[in-house]
């Protein structure tokens, strides 16, 4: 029988291998460039280029959008840029695909009577917010609002909005999701420095001969400052301070695996051993610190001996690191989220900062004592903002503060409270109260990230107007809001954020907005004018009208920016760092502060803050016995997964679903095998999750990512007093093993 031709292969295989067009070939011809970008898949050839800072963490690193026919097509890390050099995370490079997400809102959300969320158009949706909001303001008085907003928006539309709501619509209460990462190191740095002032370079990370990293995994957390410290030729000793055995514990040259949160206990000790020895500069303690007496006082009880059982380590080994610290040439201390996130958390970062004042290490290369921020504009949060500081870093409850920004604003000056607001948990609880109704969510996933999750959710329950701000309608707070407003995310507007490093750097739009969504700018000018206050702000037409403005609020001041000319300068510098004074040249492109020895405290002087160590708020007991950790999955992920989960490429470079790390020896004595499913409780809530059986914990420690959607059912509502900021880092769960025992792996969205 004759075999009939398949028209697949009407032509033969070799003609298939030598096959010269169709999408593979397109996919994989590759064509120069240009700009400077080397080869490039032709199909993704720019026609022009444009340079944005990256809009993750808090790094800052700057990326080249590749641009054709006005849109970003691509993206590449700037080798210019002096904060990555030409490196970008994962992030980074998949920096668009969240744009470009299924589920961008489009239009504004409004809930009808059934219940549902109902496309609205932009003027209903604005006269709903200020009817609504007016009402409860004139019912139970302007303090029934407030507002919550993020690190993740630039600078100037922070300024827009904490202007508006407390200037024009005469809110007083408004704090941002930045009390959930940095507000311990803002008040630590405040009471020591006079100023919240962090006072490095990245440059430092490459000039240091001892970099102690506490409670920070930088390898995953902030991976390109990890880079800044494979460059050092110093041969650098690396110590990391931090219970778990991390990425960046694995790659250290010391690893502290202390308990959890006896970090305040351990660095007293180390204090304690600095003064013994003697190996501390007396001349820059003399010349530029005060209060060394009471602090050497206070440091007298915690030899190493007296701290070793509690902190888990052998005295010897607590001597060791003050050694290796006090014969260092240059010390360099770096904090994140491992010290703010505790109940005592200001002064464990204090601690921080007394031995780098101890020990002279201040001012000069590769010292300090450095914290690193989480988001991309926490730092433009910290200065404008309005929330916690008047503009400028200044002071609600200075009359001559408030005076200040009227002038320069051109407003009355009885429309600036005279009172700081309520700080995030303190917002949350006067909606439990019944005494705030109205609250503006701004890009930010309060229902997801808030400690004692449970409660949080109950709470924004509460409220009698929820507007939600965001990209997406399907964030978790924005299912409970009353109001969505589609907002334009990074890439689509323009304005500045500031970095780690004090780096104010330039975000452009790189494309267009879907549907009806707006710049959160536009929504704030829409909302002004709703509310009839739209003349107050009719100076900030633009982005740049609005940096202007902070230009001349931060005269005088520690960040005095007015030495920047425009945009245009820090595009064309890579950046610039605060402060520049108007008139002061831009000596270099890294600077730090404190190399005169001064500081901001009226005195000059730095001053030694300390306190007796605190109670744990949770310890372990018979009916809880493990510690909980939480912390970053993967350098692939970022916080509430709002935004990487939308990227396919992210998603395929981390576990998916939720999973605990349990030492093997706790797992055999509750007989749970490798990667099935257990139940983690606490007393607030319970998840499931996957265990990975790991050495990286201590026994009855675990750690659980803090991207899961369910880790916050388990965490404990506890602050450090100073800085209301949430004690994540520390509460007791226990572990029970699920039957049947292999069970499917969970989406961290899809667990119950
Ligand atoms: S390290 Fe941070 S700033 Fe740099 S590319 Fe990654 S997420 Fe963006």
């Amino acid at each position: 029988m004759e075999k009939r031709a398949n028209p697949r292969f009407s032509v033969g295989p070799a003609e298939l291998l030598r096959q010269h067009d169709g999408p593979l070939t397109r996919d994989l011809l590759r064509t120069p460039g240009r700009f400077g970008l080397g080869q490039l898949p032709a199909r993704l050839a720019p026609d022009a280029t444009a340079r944005v800072v990256c809009g993750y963490c808090s790094t800052g690193c700057r990326l080249v959008a590749h641009l054709r026919a006005g849109e970003a097509v691509n993206l590449s890390p700037d080798p210019q840029y002096p904060v990555n050099l030409g490196m970008a995370c994962p992030k980074g490079w998949q920096a668009l695909a969240p744009l470009e997400a299924n589920d961008r809102l489009q239009t504004p959300l409004l809930r009808n009577d059934a219940g549902r969320l109902e496309p609205v158009s932009w003027p209903v949706a604005l006269q709903q917010f200020a009817s609504r909001f007016r009402a409860i303001a004139e019912r139970d008085g302007p303090e029934a609002m407030a507002f919550l907003s993020t690190g993740q928006i630039p600078t100037e539309e922070m300024v827009f909005l904490g202007a508006l709501a407390k200037f024009g619509m005469g809110m007083v209460h408004g704090d941002g999701n930045t009390r959930q990462c940095m507000a311990t190191a803002a008040v630590a740095y405040k009471e020591a420095f006079g100023f919240d002032a962090p006072p490095y370079s990245y440059a430092d990370f490459e000039e240091s001969d001892v970099i102690v990293l506490v409670g920070s995994n930088l390898c995953i957390a902030h991976p390109i400052l990890w880079e800044r410290i494979c460059r050092n030729r110093r041969r650098p000793e690396i110590v990391v301070v931090d219970p778990r055995r991390t990425e960046t514990a694995m790659a250290a040259t010391q690893h502290y695996a202390i308990r959890p949160k006896s970090d305040l206990l351990f660095f007293y000790a180390i204090a304690n051993v600095l003064l013994e020895q003697g190996w501390i500069d007396h001349d820059f303690v003399v010349a530029h610190t005060e209060g060394l007496d009471g602090f050497r006082r206070h440091v007298e009880p915690f030899t190493p001996e007296a701290v070793a059982p509690a902190v888990g380590l052998e005295p010897g080994r607590i001597r060791h690191l003050a050694e290796t610290i006090g014969r260092g040439e240059r010390v360099s201390f770096w904090w994140t989220m491992g010290v703010n996130q505790g109940h005592e958390a200001v002064r464990t970062a204090q601690a921080l900062i007394n031995l780098a004042l101890l020990t002279g290490n201040m001012g000069g290369p590769g010292t300090g004592a450095n914290s690193i921020t989480g988001q991309c504009n926490a730092m433009g949060s910290r200065l404008f903002s309005n929330t916690t500081c008047l503009f400028g870093g200044r002071d609600f409850e200075k009359s001559d503060d408030r005076a200040e920004v009227a002038r320069i604003l051109g407003i009355d000056p009885a429309r600036i409270p005279s009172r700081p607001s309520l700080a995030y948990d303190q917002i949350l609880e006067a909606v439990r109260a019944g005494r705030i109704r109205a609250l503006w969510v701004v890009a930010t996933n309060t229902a997801h990230s808030w400690i004692h999750q449970n409660e949080a959710r109950e709470t924004l329950r509460k409220l009698e107007v929820l507007v939600v701000q965001d990209l997406y309608a399907t964030t978790e707070t924005a299912q409970l809001a009353h109001l969505v407003l589609p907002a334009a995310g990074w890439g689509e507007k323009d304005g500045t954020f500031i970095n780690s490093e004090r780096r104010i750097g330039t975000i452009r739009k790189l494309r267009r907005a879907p549907g009806q969504a707006l710049a959160d700018f536009h929504i704030f000018r829409l909302v002004a004018d709703a509310w009839g206050c739209g003349d107050l702000f009719a100076a900030w037409q633009t982005p740049e009208d609005v940096f202007r403005s902070m230009q001349e609020l931060s005269r005088g001041q520690p960040c005095d920016i007015t030495g920047i000319d425009g945009y245009r300068m820090l595009e064309a510098e890579g950046g610039v760092q605060w402060p520049l004074q108007e008139g002061e040249p831009l000596a270099a492109r890294e600077r730090r502060l404190f190399a005169d020895g001064r500081f901001f405290r009226d005195s000059g002087r730095a001053r030694f803050c300390f306190e007796s160590p605190r109670a744990l708020p949770e310890a372990p007991d018979t009916d809880f016995p493990f510690v909980l950790l939480t912390g970053r999955g993967s350098s692939s992920q970022w916080h509430t997964e709002t935004r990487t989960a939308k990227s396919p490429v992210l998603r395929k470079l981390y576990r998916a679903g939720c999973w605990v790390e349990i030492h093997p020896k706790d797992a055999e004595r509750l007989e749970i095998e490798p990667e099935t499913m257990v139940r983690v409780v606490s007393r607030r809530g319970a998840l499931e999750a996957r265990a990975l059986l790991r050495e990286t914990v201590h026994e009855g420690e675990i750690f659980i990512p803090m991207h899961a959607a369910t880790t916050n059912r388990l965490t404990d509502a506890q602050f450090d007093p100073y800085s209301r900021q949430p004690a994540y880092k520390h509460c007791a769960v226990r572990v029970e093993r699920l039957r049947p025992e292999k069970g499917p792996s969970q989406s961290p969205r899809e667990a119950p």
